[in-house]
């Protein structure tokens, strides 16, 4: 975690020789590392140690034992789909394009690893069907009326990814003693872990976010690749090696660093301030595997969606239209019956109360107290469930407008098979008679100025709510 700038850049500047192949090597400020982009290797700046590598593949001409295998390109967006000989491709799956030239393979295709298609083309279809309807956002008209015009069975070129991965918190802890002691501790917490084979997908022309909406694959079948899995479908051969995506991999794997945080458990305090909170991650390695997709393209009104389902583990996502005045019109039913829900019950609460406690205490008109009772209750109404509608329309309003799934938890990619090493520093610093002096702040919300930012208040007021 403590690598100074200073150095760094005098090391890039004089630009370093890679250890393993002599070519020069750069400072990526993403990683922290300096990078060799001819052999892939990354190091640390300032002792130029390795610290793993993501080899680029060598993409040399195809050899004779790829005679089996052809490919198209597409004349007007240019994307590459391989397939096997007697595999042909009649439009561009990525632009619909009916203009294809097919040619013999002419760069080596050499995946690693590969996991073959387990969903059918009906099954496909039919998932995507189930996964629609769970959408009540969507137009009738869509689900009922879109066409599904094409339908197409992928092998996508991911990058599965290992890192290691470490965060640091440091804050202040107060423990309360009594009602006007309490011991003020200064807390520093690490955490080392492994991720395991986190996938990128390294074709530009599929959406990140589309392939992470339906990860995760189950990776028990992940078998050498063969040319055997290929005919009938077809395959991309990546466009992006894992070094030219060293920025997202290291935005997801800082992500999950960060997520950690969540998990420290400091319940031994009344209450936590973090004060920092770092991370980064290194060792990184690579594996090439070929994963299997369905891609559905639906027309509807001019437009076209795409939707993506996981041909291993059926999990479907994409992107649909979304009707705002339906989402809008179902919130409103659901705050309608919320606030009927709380007006029943105001009538229900105002005769017992009329009969059993105005009436024995001298206050015999039932009627008009009970009208009292209403008139009271109804006022304060909105104070009551008015939350509660705005927390159901807000989570409603989110359910229904995002259609594209997110990508899973970490949970998903940690490594448990490695040592994850939680290391607590918490060092007591004194007494105090100020308990309320720290408040407990969700890290990941806490923005530049920190408990005291206006905007940190005003968010924290309406995620309580
Ligand atoms: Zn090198
Ligand atoms: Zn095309």
């Amino acid at each position: 975690m403590s690598w100074k700038y200073d150095t760094v850049d005098s090391i890039a500047a004089s630009s370093a020789k890679c250890p393993n192949c002599s070519a020069n090597i750069f400072f990526n400020e993403k990683i922290g590392k300096l990078v060799c982009s001819f052999c892939g290797g990354i190091y640390e700046p300032q002792t130029l140690a390795p610290t793993g590598s993501i080899a680029n593949r060598d993409t040399g001409e195809a050899g004779d034992e790829e005679n089996n295998k052809q490919e198209f390109i597409c004349d007007s967006c240019g994307a590459t789909v391989v397939t096997d000989d007697n595999t042909s491709a009649t439009f561009c799956a990525f632009c619909g394009s009916a203009t294809l030239i097919q040619r013999r393979l002419r760069r080596e295709f050499r995946p690693d690893l590969i996991i073959p298609f387990k969903i059918s083309k009906e099954d496909a279809i039919n998932n995507y069907r189930e996964w629609v309807k769970t959408h009540r956002g969507v137009p009738k008209a869509f689900r009922e009326e879109a066409t599904l015009e094409k339908i197409t069975g992928f092998y996508v070129p991911f990058w599965l990814i290992d890192a290691e991965c470490s965060t640091v918190i440091t804050g202040e802890g107060m423990k309360r003693i009594n009602s006007d002691t309490a011991e003020r501790y200064n807390i520093k917490r690490t955490v080392d872990f492994k991720m395991k084979r986190v996938p990128f997908d390294g074709c530009k022309k599929i959406s990140n976010l589309l392939m992470e909406a339906i990860e995760p694959f189950d990776y028990s079948e992940l078998v050498p690749y063969n040319d055997m899995f290929l005919p009938g479908f077809y395959a991309q051969r990546y466009d992006t090696s894992a070094l030219d995506m060293l920025d997202l991999i290291s935005i997801r794997f800082n992500s999950y660093a960060m997520n950690l945080v969540k998990k420290f458990s400091a319940s031994e305090y009344s209450s936590v301030t973090v004060r920092a909170r770092g991370s980064h991650a290194g060792d990184f390695s690579q594996l090439y595997a070929l994963l299997p997709v369905w891609f559905l393209n639906i027309n509807y009104k001019g437009l076209n969606y795409s939707i993506a389902v996981n041909g291993q583990t059926g999990e479907t996502s994409g992107n649909l239209p979304v009707n705002k005045r339906a989402v809008f019109w179902h919130s409103l039913l659901k705050a309608g019956k919320i606030a009927l829900t709380y007006i029943l019950f105001m009538l229900l609460i105002s005769v017992p109360i009329s009969y059993f406690i105005f009436k024995p205490l001298g206050w015999p008109y039932v009627t008009a107290s009970m009208l009292v009772i209403n008139v009271i209750l109804a006022g304060i109404g909105p104070f009551v469930y008015g939350p509660f509608v705005a927390a159901r329309y807000h989570r409603n309003k989110n359910e229904e407008s995002v259609t594209l799934d997110q990508a899973p938890d970490m949970e998903e990619y940690i490594d448990y098979q490695s040592k994850i090493n939680m290391e607590n520093n918490d060092m007591f610093v004194k007494y105090t008679n100020k308990t309320t002096e720290a408040e407990e702040i969700d890290p990941l919300l806490m923005p530049k100025g920190g408990a005291r930012n206006p905007m940190y208040l005003l968010f924290k007021f309406i995620l309580r709510r």
